[in-house]
């Protein structure tokens, strides 16, 4: 099948940036023995470096393409947990990953903070939090780990740099390289980009296509897949703040505030210490009644005001605001995630409001189960086809999981706290037994991940029973 493209002329590697071996039109005449296909991938955000590390090592070649110069350091995701903190311990970066950031204690749902009307704010009334006193270093998966997505980045860039020493042109980076151009020929994919300063095109080719460049994600346009699903109407703002930690809860200091207007997430980006300065994320709803512009809203006074719904200590603390971005919330999701030899992962995949930090934690379990497709693929000649079955196996996980308890997240924060009193969870998590915890967490652990094998394998044995099962069911039957 061919796929949508506005390929030109074809000039060779000129003017991109490229920091390993160039792809040439001729894609394995370079290659090490050891290396076996090549796949391009469009966008090097954490889905496509976590992506072209993991194929790299399984002996696949890469070119990443990314239209910025450099890997980006916007302020974005910063919590991983569940079945992601096993995709990165599969991976073997998950230690790497515990060093650059910290585990936290707990994860709390609290009101906004209180004013105790002699000048001073305490914090808000906790409404319950779940703790994570049962992670440990052998299960690390039943904590939550911090990591702001500009450091994860680089320790995947760094990576896959150490990668490229032991195993010359491993990954290709193709900086200031933005894809304009998609197409499938049959036999391989080929891809245009434009480099970013010159304009010049260039194309590579590769023997499968990942589009993992974002929500506004250009390969999917190309492709001419739809992203189906509604935007919330209100608009977060996300502010990176260094503070002087006064009053430090002992346990719970990353937590969800609850409040019919400004329900916001507030969460120290490092593990926070007692009269020591920290970096806080606060990341603050705004009200759908103001349709201010977002430079408005940016402006220092209004997240003053905002800020202070949610810091303790004396009424005019000293902070100051590192960084500040606004953002939209949305529910999307692309009427399929693969066509032919081109696949999607993350936000250009989907896209789910940030309350309870499944978006890019699905990105990246979507590479752990394309990693095991494309493997099959093109180390062990298994057909195109395993495309659509991730397709559809993640494209489930989003609809039946991710969505759904994402949305509920929201509404659970976004309410009256004497209402959210009433919530099944907070109910839960007043005072967790053990085995309500494991319960809890145990869908993050099974469901949210998918063994593409296993999954394959059941198909297979479902839909081609053998002799002894056609009998087993028979007799089932005949009772
Ligand atoms: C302010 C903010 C806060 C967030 N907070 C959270 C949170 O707390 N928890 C959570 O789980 N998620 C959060 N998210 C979402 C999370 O950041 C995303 O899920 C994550 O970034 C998705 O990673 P990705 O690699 O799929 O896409 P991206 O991070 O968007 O990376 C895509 C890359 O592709 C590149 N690119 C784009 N177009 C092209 C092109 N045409 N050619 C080449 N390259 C291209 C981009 O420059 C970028 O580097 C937040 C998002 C925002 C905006």
């Amino acid at each position: 099948m061919s796929a949508v493209s506005d390929i030109t002329t074809v000039p060779r590697a000129t003017g991109i940036d490229t920091l390993a071996a160039n792809n040439s039109l001729e894609p394995t005449i370079n290659n090490p023995p050891s290396f076996r296909g090549r796949v391009i991938i469009a966008g090097a955000g954490p889905t496509g470096l976590f992506l072209a590390y993991k194929l790299a090592k399984s002996g696949i070649n890469i070119d990443l393409l990314e239209r910025l110069p450099d890997i980006s350091d916007a302020p974005r995701a910063a919590g991983y947990y569940g079945a992601t903190l096993l995709a990165l311990k599969d991976a073997g970066l998950l230690d790497l990953a515990a060093q650059r950031g910290y585990l936290v204690n707990a994860l709390g749902w609290r009101t906004t903070v209180q004013d105790d009307a002699l000048g001073n704010k305490t914090w808000g009334r906790l409404l319950c939090h779940i703790p994570f006193s049962q992670a440990s270093e052998q299960r690390p998966e039943l904590g939550m780990l911090v990591l702001p997505q500009p450091k994860l980045c680089q320790l995947l860039k760094e990576q896959i740099h150490a990668l490229n020493s032991t195993m010359p042109g491993a990954v290709s980076f193709h900086f200031n390289a933005e894809l304009c151009g998609v197409l499938d020929d049959g036999d391989s994919v080929l891809a245009t980009v434009r480099h970013q300063k010159t304009g010049v095109k260039h194309t590579l080719r590769g023997d499968l296509f990942v589009g993992a460049d974002g929500g506004k994600s250009k390969a999917r346009e190309l492709l001419g897949i739809k992203l189906q699903g509604h935007t919330w109407p209100e608009r977060m703002i996300a502010a990176d703040v260094m503070l002087r930690n006064v009053d430090l809860p002992p346990v719970v200091q990353a937590h969800f505030v609850v409040h019919p207007v400004h329900f916001a997430m507030v969460i120290p980006l490092e593990r926070p210490v007692e009269g020591e300065k920290t970096l806080w994320r606060f990341s603050m709803a705004t009200d759908p009644n103001v349709t201010s512009p977002e430079e408005d809203l940016l402006h220092e006074k209004n997240i003053a005001m905002m800020l202070e719904n949610y810091m303790v200590g004396t009424r005019t603390p000293e902070y100051e605001v590192v960084s500040k971005t606004v953002y939209h919330l949305h529910q999307r999701l692309a009427n399929t995630m693969a066509t032919g030899r081109c696949a999607l992962v993350g936000d250009a995949a989907h896209l789910n409001n940030p309350v309870g930090a499944l978006g890019l934690c699905t990105g990246i379990l979507d590479c752990d189960a394309l990693v095991t497709v494309i493997e099959m693929i093109l180390h062990e000649d298994g057909p195109l086809s395993l495309l659509s079955a991730y397709s559809d196996v993640r494209r489930q996980v989003f609809q039946s999981f991710v969505s759904p308890t994402s949305t509920a997240n929201k509404l659970r924060i976004h309410q009256d706290p004497a209402a959210a009193d009433d919530d099944w969870l907070v109910r839960a998590m007043q005072d967790p037994t053990p085995e309500v915890l494991h319960e809890f967490i145990k869908p993050y652990l099974t469901v949210w991940r998918s063994d593409m094998r296993a999954i394959l394998a059941a198909q297979v044995k479902r839909d081609k029973p053998t002799p002894a099962q056609f009998e087993a069911e028979d007799t089932v039957d005949v009772i």
